[in-house]
């Protein structure tokens, strides 16, 4: 006879949790889906959400990838202005 000392579902059991808050006020605690804060049930399902950059959201692109590259730039010039005119004062 063999004797299991582990439960083969205690991975499963262990599963990081859902804390969306349910109708009675306590949280889900339904499995996440991987890679998402939520179980299938409370927006983690595949396929939704926002896209990526969600374009559809687009108003002035002040925070978008390119104008924060570019801020980026602009502070890295201002620096080494700096430390170059540290260097002649
Ligand atoms: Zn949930």
């Amino acid at each position: 006879m063999i004797i299991m000392a582990v439960n083969p579902m205690q991975k499963a059991h262990d599963a990081p949790r859902c804390g969306a808050k349910t109708r009675r006020g306590t949280p889900c605690q339904s499995p996440m889906v991987h890679g998402r804060k939520r179980c299938r049930m409370h927006g983690g399902a595949y396929g939704s959400g926002a896209p990526k950059d969600n374009k559809n959201a687009w108003k002035h692109g002040l925070r978008s990838k390119e104008y924060r590259e570019e801020k980026r730039r602009g502070r890295e010039i201002i620096r080494q202005l700096r430390d170059l005119m540290k260097g002649v004062c």
